[in-house]
């Protein structure tokens, strides 16, 4: 089979190889993939940065969004059958450690990410345990089912905290932060204002449906609030913040925006050096939530009922390129050049 391999530990250093076809276990699941998408993690992976380096074994398949129909299940597998869509989580985890057998396996510390620990989804065909596999309703399109990882994270993030009637600011319009609108506007917040530095971006977030962005290039949070927060009857900041650009700056300035007792939920993956006003933190009682994956299987359940009463719509736009497997390379040179949103290749 066919699959798109990280051989050169370089920048890019990606080529299709002919691999075997995975054979399962009693307990695994076959799923030729029909659509993956690529995702900022893959694109770490082919920038080859600081952190690509230190995790990813060449050579190695990689990739871990996808949507396929199951081919052959395991002899332990009853409730998974040939025919079926699907797609699946991309964290394994170890089923035995305290939180597996509490029922928060989102929480295991033994997790293995598929695609990034193991050979990915960027392949013909995958073999994964039958516990990671997620049905599909084949009534949603193809293209929305090989996002469900990341509108996982935003819908994992988004429902962080209660919004009904809330202000809520999202700093970061990347796939995940922009994702996170629709699902924000839907569970009821009332202002969801949105920051980023690309104007391309923050037009896609007025589309998907902010009621207003900020390019913090041009104005500070506090700037836009001073101008905008009687418009917005926005009396004293904001009350819940989700971070989603993993930058430093629009940390510390979410920080500075919030109301006594806001709450944020922490997505962005920060720089271990980034700083914020922690005594801001402390007397304007704040909390801060660390957000990491999605939980299972909470965020896929609740995910597919969203897209299914109308998310799919709303979150259509996110996918801005489509190519065939076969031209990987010019896949990831779009979703390198930060202007794109997601990207989906077709292995059919
Ligand atoms: P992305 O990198 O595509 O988007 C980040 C966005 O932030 C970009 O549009 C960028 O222009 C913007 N940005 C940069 N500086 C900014 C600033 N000062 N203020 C506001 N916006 C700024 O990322 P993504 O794929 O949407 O993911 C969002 C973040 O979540 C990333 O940090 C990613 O690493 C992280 N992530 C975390 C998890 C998790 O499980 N915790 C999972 C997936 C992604
Ligand atoms: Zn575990």
């Amino acid at each position: 089979m066919k699959a798109i391999v990280k051989n050169a530990a370089a920048p890019n250093g990606l080529e299709m190889q002919d691999r075997p076809t995975p054979e399962i276990n009693g307990y695994e699941v076959l799923i030729k993939i029909k659509k993956t998408a690529i995702c900022g993690t893959d694109v770490h992976i082919y920038n080859w940065d600081e952190w690509a380096q230190k995790t990813i074994k060449t050579p190695q398949v990689i990739g871990h969004e996808f949507v396929g129909t199951v081919m052959e299940v395991g002899k332990h597998v009853s409730h998974l059958t040939a025919g079926q869509l699907v797609s699946g989580e991309g964290h394994i985890v170890c089923g035995t450690c305290r939180h597996c057998i509490t029922g928060a396996p989102h929480l295991c510390r033994k997790t293995v990410g598929i695609g990034v620990n193991i050979d990915g989804v960027f392949s013909e065909y995958i073999a994964i345990p039958a516990g990671n596999v997620w049905v599909c309703d084949p009534a949603i399109p193809e293209d929305i089912l090989s996002i469900q990882d990341p509108l996982g994270n935003a819908v994992h993030t988004a429902l962080a905290f209660p919004v009904a009637g809330e202000d809520v600011i999202v700093t970061g319009a990347g796939p995940i932060g922009l994702m996170s609108i629709p699902i924000l506007r839907r569970t009821g917040a009332r202002n969801v204002v949105v920051t980023d530095i690309n104007p391309r971006r923050l037009d896609m977030a007025m589309q998907m449906g902010a009621t207003a962005t900020v390019n913090v290039r041009e104005q500070t949070v506090a700037q836009f609030l001073e101008k905008n927060a009687t418009r917005l009857r926005l009396k004293e900041g904001f009350d819940v913040g989700l971070e989603m650009s993993g930058s430093p700056a629009a940390f510390a300035e979410m920080i500075n925006a919030m109301a006594n007792g806001g709450k944020i939920a922490l997505l962005g993956i920060l720089p271990s050096a980034a700083q914020a006003n922690w005594n801001t933190v402390v007397f304007n009682s704040l909390t801060i939530k660390g957000i990491y994956g999605r939980e299972m299987y909470d965020t896929w359940y609740k995910m597919s009922a969203l897209l299914q009463s109308g998310l799919d719509k709303k979150v259509a736009p996110i996918i801005t390129h489509r190519f065939p497997y076969t031209q990987f390379a010019e896949a990831f040179q779009t979703a390198a050049s930060g202007e794109a949103g997601k990207v989906v290749l077709d292995w059919e």
